[in-house]
């Protein structure tokens, strides 16, 4: 397994630090962190698609304006799924299984781009997103960014319905996905959305949860709990349930405080987090041994150093990479 942390959805919102934490000036940074999974058995495994090549190409009606206006939102096909993976070298029927956080039109966008992937998601997202009620429901699920909804295969993740489902560090109600290896997992975290999940994968480098939209500043799972004031309000104005979400945010941190939660927690806007877990689990790869080597009585290369930052306990290495002052923003 290898894991890509793709931002298909960077945006340059106004607000600088009031927004994002850490930004001087007027504009601030936000990302759209989604994972491109390739495995050796079920082909590239998505986790969220961003925008898509749709959004990017005709943005209305497809979008909604008034959020466009707020969150500023680069769209271009280059930095869709699609355009991404084909420079990986992959082609859009190698995407076998798109698993879904939410189905929030700054996530969603890229589904139709892969229409012959089986899309997962949790039966209290398809059931809300497909029975919109609010001007915030029609504002957030836009059907025409869905393609075929024949394909989508839902998990039962409300407690009750299926019995408890498992834990995951001390998370409850956690569920296998069928058809998905048992190293990817929905964790229920309502409360942005009635279906909204994280998505727990154990990669090389062990367990990572994707939190999705669970929170959307790292200081609200990492630091003191409180949001920049601009973004807190952005959340404030999504959120469908939001003591639900308050309740997923305090089990996410709980979580986080426990001395045997070696996971790496992450969440899809914060820019910070976003090169801090891109960079400590790309950095896990060996390198490529030559195809050419004759070998196997040649020393085999001596395995790279990591740096002293990732020789630390997991929750560590990213709490320092996270909190660095000289992290750079790309
Ligand atoms: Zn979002």
């Amino acid at each position: 397994m290898k894991i890509h942390h793709l931002d298909l959805g960077p945006a340059r919102p106004f607000g600088g630090r009031l927004m994002d934490g850490v930004s001087p000036g007027l504009l601030a940074r936000l990302t759209c962190h989604c994972l491109a999974i390739e495995t050796s058995t079920h082909g590239v495994i998505l986790v969220d698609t961003g925008f898509g090549l749709r959004d990017a190409l005709r943005p209305t009606p497809r979008l909604p304006g008034w959020n466009l206006a707020l969150l500023r939102p680069r769209l271009h096909p280059e930095r869709t799924a699609i355009r991404r993976l084909k420079k990986l070298g992959f082609a859009p029927t190698d995407v076998r299984h798109i698993v879904m956080t939410h189905l929030d039109f700054d996530h969603a966008g890229g589904l139709v781009d892969f229409p012959h992937a089986t899309v997962h998601l949790t039966a209290a997202e398809a059931e809300a997103a497909t029975n919109r009620r609010s001007f915030i429901d029609r504002t957030r699920w836009r059907p025409a960014q869905w393609g075929d909804t024949g394909r989508w295969h839902t998990v039962e993740t409300r407690l009750g319905t299926r019995g408890g489902g498992d834990t995951f560090f001390g998370l409850r109600n956690v569920r296998t996905i069928e058809g998905l290896p048992e190293d990817i997992l929905f964790v229920p975290l309502p409360g942005h959305t009635p279906g909204h999940a994280g998505v727990a994968v154990k990669g090389p480098r062990g367990w990572m949860l994707h939190a999705g939209d669970t929170y959307f500043n790292r200081a609200e799972a990492h630091g003191d709990g409180t949001a920049p004031p601009l973004v807190a309000a952005y959340e404030h104005l999504m959120a469908d349930n939001i003591h639900a979400g308050r309740q997923s945010l305090a089990a996410l941190r709980l979580m986080l405080e426990a001395p045997d939660a070696d996971v790496a927690v992450f969440c899809t806007h914060d820019p910070v987090e976003f090169a801090a877990v891109s960079a400590w689990s790309e950095s896990d790869y060996a390198p490529p041994v030559a195809a050419t080597s004759p070998a196997p009585t040649a020393p085999s290369p001596a395995p790279t150093a990591p740096s002293p930052a990732f020789a630390r306990p997991l929750r560590n290495q990213l709490t320092v990479v996270m909190w660095s002052d000289s992290l750079s923003l790309v």
